[in-house]
């Protein structure tokens, strides 16, 4: 199928392309994940370089190619500005894009990640808070089908002194069956909240020894399932 279309789009990252041209690559709202040249955008003059930058939000129209479509009209809708001009929250914006490249498949229409990565960027653009990123991770997973067991030991389903998490099995354990990572109550107490309807809470409070429990662990959940580490959150972790 070839032929103009119209959509939305977050620019996951970009790359070069020759000597002027740019392939930029996006989560659009109806269309996936969509691999675009944007000709000319290293060129002085472009028309639209500057809007298709890794973070920004654009209304696009596009042609379809067989490989790679080519941006034929980009309109910037946010640059989100606030996250370019604070380093924190940059890395903590890259680290989605990284994790929402790494799961989105191309031109398969996944609208509830873009929302769900819209509203994330939207969230951080307006507060910073060390618990979006694995928020978000642990909302994905969730989205994915894989949401953790919380509520009883995973291996022999006793609601009782659940004290371990392990990834593999994807829930929490209780002490006589534990395995994998240690799970302090408070930071079970956030996961619950989290994928419990208290999101807005959760991302309100300070950092915490929980908190950053509930952040190595959305970390290892990720790569267990993406079965390779990401990059930019291991720096995030050791920063
Ligand atoms: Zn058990």
């Amino acid at each position: 199928m070839t032929g103009l279309y119209r959509d939305r789009g977050i620019v996951l990252r970009t790359y070069k392309l020759g000597e002027a041209d740019r392939i930029v690559v996006l989560l659009s709202e109806h269309h996936g994940k969509v691999r675009a040249v944007a000709k000319g955008v290293r060129k002085t003059k472009s028309r639209f370089g500057a809007r298709l930058e890794p973070l920004s939000h654009v209304n696009l129209l596009l042609y379809r190619g067989r490989e790679l479509d080519v941006v034929s009209q980009a309109d910037s809708i946010d640059h989100f500005r606030a996250l370019r001009d604070d380093l924190d929250r940059l890395t903590r914006a890259v680290a989605l894009l990284e994790v929402v490249d790494q799961l989105a498949q191309e031109r398969e229409e996944n609208s509830r990640l873009y929302m769900m990565l819209l509203g994330a960027l939207r969230s951080l653009a307006s507060r910073d808070s060390v618990l979006l990123v694995p928020a978000f991770f642990w909302k994905l997973l969730a989205a994915e089908g894989l949401g953790p067991e919380l509520d009883t030991c995973v291996s022999c389903g006793s609601p009782d002194t659940l004290v371990a998490y392990d990834v593999g099995e994807g829930g929490v354990l209780c002490r006589t069956c534990r395995r994998g990572v240690a799970l302090s109550p408070a930071a079970l107490d956030l996961l619950r909240r989290i994928l419990g309807g208290d999101l807005a809470r959760v991302l309100a409070e300070p950092a915490s020894a929980a908190a950053h429990e509930v952040e190595v662990l959305a970390t290892r959940a990720v790569e267990h399932h993406l079965e390779r580490r990401l990059r930019s959150v291991s720096l995030l972790q050791e920063g």
